[in-house]
């Protein structure tokens, strides 16, 4: 919000200029009005950040000197630092963000035949504890703000050259938010860093690439609806009250028919916009047939795809994968009814980037740690023969 614009440092030394980074159309024009300048400066300003990805304000051509130096004296343009950036075999690629306050968070990029998706984090950490979640075995330090939210998505366009391409040429298409954290106990910050990414001028991404992850927080989820109308994945996992309690805990507080009540009643659901049931495949748990005849029974009449996620062990964690063969016979009772059932194929698994592995380095894994999880792996791969 305005006010302060003009102190660049503290007694500490710190810079305290406003970050440009994270602030939407309203707050730009809030700022510069406030500095005397006409409303087309604060969308030009937007352009230049949000759609051209500039990181000095001299690169804003269109901008007098004066301007440009006066707004570099007011403001930042700032980028948290990249800690780690890992590239795996299968062209994956990992980012360890180190925030201001020291805080690290990831964002993981996942590059198919037909699009290019970029898994960011919501929180650091989280507070919920999914039982076959590396995350949730993280302490929760803080909610992510508008800016470290959208900064990930604008690294990874920096990395992969995605500013200055034509939109059809972009190597980034598409964005989940499935990194760490729960972003329905987040929400105002999400739905005001979706709004910047999906902004015609700026980043420009369709409400029908962003999807949005959650294991269920009820009230939230029609709010989301109405503010975004983006895609919506559930974490479902479990088919009874009585698993899910067990296994994804927010389900004690929001019990499958409140959860179930709230999908249906999202805006606009149809075959071009179908929610996405997620279901980690945990060997002897939730992996039978009974579970996806139930699965079926659930979700009937709602237009859904269904997302089955091989579970990624991780070191100390209480489950195994099911093998190859059930998955294949839960697949099919879902294929059978008509659905689309794909079977997530774990990407980045030798850079710890697969679903639900991903832990922070504010609470770094040891080297220890990430031996056993590598050995964990190995071991899981030959048994079942999922390909990493
Ligand atoms: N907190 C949100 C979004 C992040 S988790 C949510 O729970 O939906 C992204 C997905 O990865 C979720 O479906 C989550 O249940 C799944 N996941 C977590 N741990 C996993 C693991 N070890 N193996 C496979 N998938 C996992
Ligand atoms: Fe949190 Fe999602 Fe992991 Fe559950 S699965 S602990 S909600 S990040």
């Amino acid at each position: 919000m305005p006010g302060g614009a003009l102190a660049s440092k503290d007694t500490s030394g710190a810079d305290t200029r406003p970050n440009l980074i994270g602030m939407d159309r309203d707050d730009m024009n809030a700022f510069l009005s406030e500095m005397g300048e006409p409303a087309f400066r604060a969308k030009q300003l937007f352009q230049w950040i949000y759609n051209r990805g500039v990181t000095e304000f001299d690169g804003m051509t269109n901008m007098a000197k004066p301007l440009r130096a006066k707004l570099a004296e007011s403001f930042r343009m700032h980028r948290p630092e990249v800690t780690a950036h890992q590239v795996s075999s299968d062209g994956t690629q990992k980012w360890l963000l180190r925030y201001d306050d020291g805080n690290e968070a990831e964002t993981v990029y996942i590059p198919d035949d037909d699009r290019g998706t970029l898994c960011v984090s919501s929180q650091v950490g989280c507070t919920l504890t999914c039982k076959f979640c590396h995350t949730g075995t993280q302490r929760m330090v803080r909610n992510l703000t508008p800016a470290d939210i959208v900064a990930q998505v604008m690294l990874a366009r920096d990395t992969l050259g995605d500013w200055t391409v034509t939109s059809d040429k972009r190597r980034l298409t598409n964005i989940v938010f499935m990194g760490m954290g729960e972003p329905l106990y987040n929400t105002d910050n999400v739905i005001k860093a979706m709004k910047i990414i999906m902004d015609g001028e700026g980043i420009s991404l369709s409400k029908r690439r962003i999807t949005l992850s959650t294991s269920g927080v009820v009230p939230e989820i029609e709010r989301v609806g109405q503010e975004t109308d983006v895609l919506l994945a559930i974490s479902l996992h479990a088919v009874n009250d009585e698993l899910r309690n067990e296994i994804v805990p927010i389900n004690r507080k929001y019990p499958l028919k409140e959860l179930m009540a709230a999908v249906r009643a999202y805006p606009g659901l149809s075959n071009a916009k179908r929610v996405t049931w997620e279901y980690v495949m945990l060997k002897g748990v939730n992996d039978s047939v009974a579970d996806a005849k139930e699965l079926l029974r659930l979700i009937k009449g709602i237009p859904s795809k269904i997302n089955l996620i091989p579970f990624n062990p991780w070191p100390g964690s209480p489950y195994d994968c099911s093998t190859d063969a059930q998955i294949k016979k839960f697949a099919d009772v879902i294929w059978n009814a008509g659905y689309s059932a794909p079977i997530r194929t774990p990407r980045g698994r030798d850079i710890l980037a697969a679903c639900g592995q991903l832990k922070s380095e504010s609470q770094r894994i040891g080297k220890r740690e990430r031996m056993q999880m590598e050995a964990i792996q190995a071991e899981k791969e030959a048994a079942v023969g999922i390909s990493a």
